[in-house]
């Protein structure tokens, strides 16, 4: 089964959060209100939410790469 890697560039986030509304099961925010993938989640989950999610970040932090 082919599946995705998730990657979120805390560097470049600027903690808008849009990850985490549109796809929570697969981002969250740190006490920073930084994005970060839940653990064990950088497979996606098997979630159609999470290109939505990366679209939506405003500053392109996440990266969705075919595994
Ligand atoms: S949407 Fe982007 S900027 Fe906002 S918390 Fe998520 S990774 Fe950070």
């Amino acid at each position: 089964m082919s599946g995705v890697r998730i990657s979120l560039d805390q560097g470049r986030c600027i903690g808008a959060g849009q990850c985490a509304l549109t796809a929570p099961q697969v981002f969250t925010q740190d006490d920073d209100g930084m994005g970060e993938v839940l653990p064990g989640r950088e497979d996606g989950h098997g979630s159609p939410l999470v290109r939505e999610a990366a679209r939506a970040c405003p500053v392109s932090a996440i990266t969705v790469a075919e595994d």
